[in-house]
């Protein structure tokens, strides 16, 4: 088991490397094609870059929580915005749902193969009529014997092209708000679970975000996740690792565009000298370094509080919120210092643009964050 903080660093370094040669030169074309090739998740899953985390059991290292987010860190902090949402959905989000909530019989069932690659894991929540307000969510899973009859359909979800495994919410009493909702494994092969076509996104290009589709599919009754009408309860539970996942990627990106940047400019010349000498220049890239470091504390105190079982919801919420509003504010400024070349997708710094701003949208926007961080302010 890896347990030091070089040890973080060698794992830092193999997985640089491992984009370089795995990622980089292939990233823009899938950028071009809107989705990655399905082999990136085993050839992720044979590297060891997948759920990390998860008990050796289960086919992981049993490594710190510190370890699967620096990979989300990386790779956002390369520019491969959609591959750090990728690989969050899948080793923040579905695999821990699983560790904490499922059965010894799910969690060797699942795990392993999203440890290996050989399932890709979504999170379906987000329905047409169900976003900010998930209780207002349609589908509906009726038990019928040994298996629940799954119907509806859910939108906007990411890893949903490739999906083999999505944790779906759906109404298992119909009647009921939020206490009529369960969790369901839901195995995206099993008969009349259709995936709808790959969104077309402003950013994130190679992310693939879909809609899915069920008509009475047979979910065997084993595969609901914890208890019946719990899934709320769940979701409160499991959010702050997912809005970490958030600002761990938003983080990643800002340094990111940093990196870029400090490049750039540099090099640039206007007016017989590098743009870097412009006072604005300085000003501005001294700016987004000083907010770096005071997104990088409060990143780096929430992991630490996760790993303590000590980040609550309002806390990540929080994080969640200020990292994404401080990545989008520095992907423009500094976007800004490329001229017209940062408008061409050429410039990675486009790229951290685009990818930024959905950033305030997912994992539920930044403005339901602000009605939680409030809630616990004022109360209800
Ligand atoms: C690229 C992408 C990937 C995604 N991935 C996933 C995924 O993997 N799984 C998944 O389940 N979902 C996913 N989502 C869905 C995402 O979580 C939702 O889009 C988001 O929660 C907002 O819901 P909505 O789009 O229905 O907006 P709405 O809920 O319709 O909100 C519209 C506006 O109203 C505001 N608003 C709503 N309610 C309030 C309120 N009470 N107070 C103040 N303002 C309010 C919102 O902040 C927003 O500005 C993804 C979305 C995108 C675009």
């Amino acid at each position: 088991m890896l347990a030091h903080d070089s040890d973080l660093e060698l794992f830092r370094d193999n997985f640089r490397r491992f984009m370089l040669d795995n990622i980089e030169p292939y990233y823009a074309a899938w950028e071009k094609a809107g989705i990655m090739p399905r082999e990136v998740w085993n050839q992720l899953g044979e590297n060891g870059y997948l759920c990390v985390d998860m008990p050796e059991q289960y086919g992981g290292y049993g490594v710190p929580t510190n370890y699967s987010l620096m990979l989300v860190e990386e790779a956002a902090r390369a520019g491969y915005g959609a591959l750090s949402t990728a690989i969050s959905v899948h080793s923040e989000i579905t695999a821990p749902y699983i560790l904490h909530i499922g059965t010894e019989a799910q969690k060797l069932q699942w795990i392993p193969k999203l440890v290996s690659g050989e399932a890709v894991g979504a999170i379906g929540m987000t329905e047409p009529g169900a976003g900010s307000d998930l209780q207002a969510i349609r589908s509906s899973a009726i038990l019928n014997g040994d298996h629940y009859v799954l119907n509806g359909s859910k939108t906007f979800i990411s890893n949903g092209q490739h999906a083999d495994l999505v944790i779906l919410a759906a109404k298992t009493d119909p009647a009921a708000r939020a206490k009529g909702v369960s969790l369901l494994l839901v195995d995206t092969h099993l008969e009349g679970f259709k995936k709808g076509t790959n969104l077309e996104k402003i950013g994130m290009h190679s992310q693939d975000t879909s809609e899915l589709f069920y008509d009475n599919v047979k979910v065997p009754a084993d595969q609901l996740l914890g208890a019946a009408g719990q899934g709320f309860a769940y979701l409160m539970q499991n959010l702050p690792r997912e809005r970490l996942g958030i600002a761990v990627t938003a983080l990643g990106a800002i340094f990111g565009c940093i990196d870029v940047t400090v490049k750039y400019v540099n090099d640039r010349q206007a007016f017989g000298q590098a743009i870097g000498k412009f006072q604005n220049t300085r000003f501005t890239l001294a700016q987004a370094k000083i907010d770096a470091l005071a997104t990088e504390a409060f990143v780096r105190q929430s992991i630490e509080q996760y790993m303590e079982s000590k980040l609550d919801v309002p806390t990540a919420a929080a994080v969640k919120a200020y990292a994404s509003d401080v990545q989008c504010k520095i992907a423009d400024n500094l976007l800004q210092l490329f001229g017209g070349y940062g408008y061409m997708t050429e410039y990675p710094i486009s790229r951290f643009y685009v990818d930024a701003r959905i950033q305030r949208i997912y994992g539920g926007t930044n403005e339901i964050m602000k009605e939680v961080v409030a809630r616990e302010l004022l109360g209800r």
